[in-house]
């Protein structure tokens, strides 16, 4: 009866862990119908297509990056597919009262927030380390600072509709990779910030979900570009990538790896086997 015991109550617990971890996997377009979401770096990429996504399951979107020709035909596009409503605001984020102007827009227009999703990312070289100290400083205010700064704007209306904060990072966010050194930081920056703005978010039992996107290599002009040649994986595709976003976002994940393969399993050598991770990362370059 005893080992009974031993094998039945760890057995049960499994089933249970199953079922309430399935159960959470249940997602429905109809949980973005009508939500009011913010998306920046949406005039191209995976910003564009998390736009698509959204506007087919009927949010109202405000979408921003700095090209307004293509904010204008992403816009068009996103009411041809059904957005409840969809607009633009065209300016650039190293200018934080750009940021922040983006986000009492959402309360004026939209009046309040549901989603944040934060997704722009500033130019950078791909290649060694040249030193350049005012690049670093100005991809930190691009890629972190002004996530930071809508953060701030947006949270009244976001702890009002018990609403989400999507960060989009990467895989070089949370080990080290060659050739992007100013991006990595700033993605690891992303990490630090809002992993840290969760925990006191549970100690104060403020409801507004943060989940943090870590990317492999996806198929954006940008990213096929700048890395296409020198590394040796296949880009995944970016519209499927920001499906996976939303639906992450919809059911309030921590964090969410994309394509899991090639994210969070070797991840899971980090701390075990940090020299034979660093070797598998730079093994995938030419
Ligand atoms: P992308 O195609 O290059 O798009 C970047 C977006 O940011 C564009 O809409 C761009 O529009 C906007 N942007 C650039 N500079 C800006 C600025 N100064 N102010 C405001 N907006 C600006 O990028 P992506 O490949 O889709 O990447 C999207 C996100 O996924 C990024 O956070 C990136 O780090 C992450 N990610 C991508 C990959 C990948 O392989 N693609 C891998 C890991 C993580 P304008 O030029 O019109 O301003």
């Amino acid at each position: 009866m005893g080992r009974l015991q031993r094998i039945l109550i760890p057995f049960l617990g499994l089933v249970l862990a199953f079922w309430f971890y399935s159960a959470r996997e249940n997602f429905k377009p109809e949980m973005l119908k009508g939500k009011r979401v913010i998306i920046t770096g949406a005039s191209t990429g995976i910003g564009e297509q998390m736009a698509y996504h959204l506007a087919r399951m009927g949010a109202h979107i405000l979408i921003t990056a700095r090209t307004e020709a293509k904010l204008q035909q992403v816009v068009e596009q996103c009411l041809e597919l059904g957005a409840a409503s969809a607009r633009y605001i065209n300016g650039t984020m190293e200018d934080m009262a750009f940021a922040e102007h983006v986000v009492k827009e959402a309360e004026t227009l939209l009046g309040g927030l549901d989603m944040l999703i934060l997704n722009h990312v500033g130019t950078s070289y791909f290649g060694y380390f040249n030193g350049d100290l005012g690049h670093v400083r100005k991809l930190l205010e691009i890629n972190f600072l002004s996530y930071v700064a809508m953060t701030v704007s947006a949270l009244p209306m976001l702890k009002e509709s018990q609403g989400s904060i999507v960060v989009v990072s990467s895989m070089a966010g949370k080990v080290g990779f060659p050739f992007t050194v100013p991006y990595s930081a700033t993605k690891f920056a992303l990490d630090g910030f809002f992993s840290s703005l969760r925990q006191e978010f549970t100690m104060q039992s403020i409801n507004v979900s943060i989940t943090l996107c870590i990317l492999g290599f996806i198929d954006t002009e940008s990213a096929v570009r700048a890395a296409g040649e020198r590394l040796l994986v296949q880009p995944a595709p970016r519209d499927e990538c920001a499906l996976e976003i939303v639906r992450g976002a919809a059911l309030r994940r921590r964090e969410l790896y994309y394509r899991h393969s090639a994210t969070r399993l070797p991840l899971l050598l980090r701390d075990w086997a940090p020299q034979l991770l660093d070797y598998l990362v730079r093994s995938r370059y030419r």
